[in-house]
């Protein structure tokens, strides 16, 4: 086990900074569950029922969903019995708002918090996105201009053949999904650096140099002694 506290570690970067993928190889390597808002609501949108419609039309436009049905969404699934050792959250929170329903919950669990920044210029991200497409089985996350599967129509990691793009993915919608991020988002940067809990990464390198930096930051952020902790042991010498 990574702590013997709970650990929750937050992604925090603009579309296309590849939190997705990094978040699914992070789950592998720590044994933590990934929870991506993002997917939660795609599969939301696209499955019959009361909040399909309205989300698929939020979705396809860029826009945030409203704090009330993610506060729903994010309260059902840390609740179950797979984030007790902790989580990985992608995409959640993405303003201040859920930024704090989120500290409310985490202060029951008594989590240790890591917030990583995957920061990113703005020009190579509008290519990652619209490049961007997905294995339908598997999920694997592909660019046709940077990553393209080894063989033209099968996915490397399933052998399936169906791919998709997302609906948000189109250069448009990019742009108003990247101005959300630096009105709404961003200012979460402050408030986890305020809480000693945020690590910058540069994103602008390959896709293992990120992954490193991440992991190395996470080991480094566990093996701090908590305050509170530390107090304790000075108190029981
Ligand atoms: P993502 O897959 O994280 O890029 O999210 C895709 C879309 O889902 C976003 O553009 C938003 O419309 C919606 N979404 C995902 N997470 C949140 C969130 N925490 N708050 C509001 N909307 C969200």
């Amino acid at each position: 086990m990574l702590s013997e506290r709970p650990v929750v570690v937050i992604l925090i970067g603009p579309p296309g900074s590849g939190k997705g993928t990094q978040s699914a190889r992070l789950s592998a390597a720590l044994t933590l569950p990934k929870i991506s808002t993002g997917d939660i609501l795609r599969s939301y949108a696209s499955n019959e029922g009361p909040l399909s419609e309205k989300l698929s039309k939020i979705l396809a436009s860029g826009a945030l969903v409203p704090d009330d049905i993610l506060a729903s969404i994010i309260t059902e699934r840390l609740s179950c019995s797979d984030c007790e050792n902790g989580f990985i959250l992608d995409g959640y929170p993405r303003n201040l708002d859920q930024a704090i329903f989120l500290e409310k919950l985490l202060t029951k669990k008594g989590s240790k918090l890591i917030v990583i920044e995957i920061v990113v210029p703005e020009s190579v991200l509008v290519k990652r996105v619209t490049g961007r497409f997905s294995c339908k089985s598997c999920g694997a996350i592909y660019n046709q201009y940077f990553a393209k599967p080894k063989l033209e129509s099968m996915c490397d990691q399933c052998g399936g053949s169906e791919f998709y793009y997302r609906v948000d993915d189109k250069e448009s919608v990019i742009l108003e999904r990247l101005k959300s991020y630096s009105l709404q988002t961003l200012p979460l940067v402050d408030f986890y650096s305020d809480q000693d809990a945020l690590c910058k990464i540069d994103g602008n390198q390959n896709f293992e140099d990120v992954y490193k930096d991440i992991l190395s930051c996470i080991y480094k952020k566990v093996a701090e002694v908590p305050r509170d902790d530390y107090i304790k042991d000075a108190l029981s010498d």
